[in-house]
């Protein structure tokens, strides 16, 4: 073995197909099926290459500002990152350093045991319910830190925010980050009580109803104390994270909110037209607030179903895992996308 032994050895968290081929419906990675806005366009043809040959400002002002002023938060509560996967990889390095173990749900997104592991820190992943609800005693419990996403994924269900400032307000000596990847989409920000608990860190995306996931924007807001917090860890692994178009196309994607809204609501009603599709089709789901709905059909079974869209073109994402075998994560795409997925699902299903 020699040198091996001495490897961090882990297992990698293996992210959605992105095929190359083209014509494919691509509803497997909760993109957004809409371009960036128009003003992002804008300032992505006046970027000028030449500023390519310094090192971007490392503490990507343009874009934090606009943030701050946009959820009306002071810049030192703002740290942005590549994406939220950085944001969040980040935090877990800053915040979960105790013995005891950091909770999160059985069910949820798949990075997050990734990252304890990677980190070494112990995990403890409490059941949801039957209806993949969150049982918020198990968040009151003793634990090294607490991260839960609301909108959930794969489930697409929210909790409410009494619930969660319950579990931030008897948590006092942990970190509760709450990954708010899909909350756009029809939940409620905990970032208005950032100012009443030091313990509380919301993490957001540009990857989802900022239609940027190919820029690789994520960002969190939380107390002074926090951010500061997260930002000597980060300085402390690379400076540069945050390259100039990021920043420059971040802020113009926050300073067009009207295009913003437009976006969000179009998936909005796609998603609830095509929940009542699919129920007409004999499927069941959570109540999804978010950009995907988790469907499983009465009859056929969820592998079945993917391989079968597969074959056709119309990629969606399935998880071999225990209590989530027996269910599709279908992205909302466009009108003519669900349409096409819809119009294939009633051929198949008599
Ligand atoms: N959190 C959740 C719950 C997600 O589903 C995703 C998307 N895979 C992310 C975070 C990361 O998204 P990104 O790094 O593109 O911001």
């Amino acid at each position: 073995m020699g040198w091996e032994e001495q490897v961090r050895r882990v297992v990698p968290y293996i992210p959605g197909e992105q095929p190359k081929q083209k014509g494919i419906i691509k509803l497997n990675t909760n993109e957004c099926p809409y371009p960036p806005s128009p003003l992002v366009k804008e300032y992505a043809a006046a970027f000028e290459t030449e500023l390519l040959r310094l090192y971007p400002d490392p503490e990507a002002s343009l874009l934090v500002n606009a943030l701050a002023d946009y959820y009306g938060v002071d810049a030192d509560q703002v740290f942005v990152g590549v994406g939220s996967d950085d944001v969040l990889a980040m935090s877990f390095l800053t915040f979960f350093n105790s013995e005891k173990p950091v909770l999160f749900p059985d069910i949820t997104y798949s990075f997050y045991d990734v990252w304890a592991e990677l980190f070494h820190i112990p995990y403890r992943c409490p059941e949801l319910d039957n209806d993949f609800r969150l049982v918020k005693e198990d968040y009151l419990t003793e634990n090294g830190g607490i991260v839960i996403p609301n909108p959930n994924a794969p489930t697409g269900l929210f909790e409410s925010l009494d619930t969660i400032e319950e579990i931030v307000a008897g948590n006092p000596d942990s970190m509760v980050i709450i990954d708010e990847a899909y909350v756009d989409f029809g939940g409620v920000s905990a970032m208005s009580l950032v100012d009443k608990y030091d313990n509380l860190l919301v993490v957001q995306t540009f990857s989802k109803s900022r239609a940027m996931a190919g820029i690789r924007i994520g960002f969190a807001v939380g107390s002074k104390k926090a951010i500061g917090y997260l930002k000597d860890v980060k300085f402390s692994f690379n400076s540069y994270t945050m390259n100039a178009p990021s920043i420059a196309w971040g802020m113009a994607s926050i300073r067009d909110d009207g295009y913003f809204k437009e976006t969000v609501g179009k998936i909005i009603n796609t998603r609830e037209r095509v929940k009542k599709e699919l129920a007409g089709l004999g499927f069941t789901f959570p109540d999804s607030m978010s950009n995907f709905i988790f469907a499983s059909h009465e009859t056929i079974p969820a592998a079945e179903l993917f391989q079968a869209l597969k074959q056709e073109g119309i990629y969606v994402r399935y998880f071999n895992k225990p209590r989530i075998d027996n269910y599709l994560r279908i992205t909302v795409g466009t009108d003519e996308e669900m349409d096409r997925l819809l119009t294939f699902l009633k051929q198949i299903i008599h």
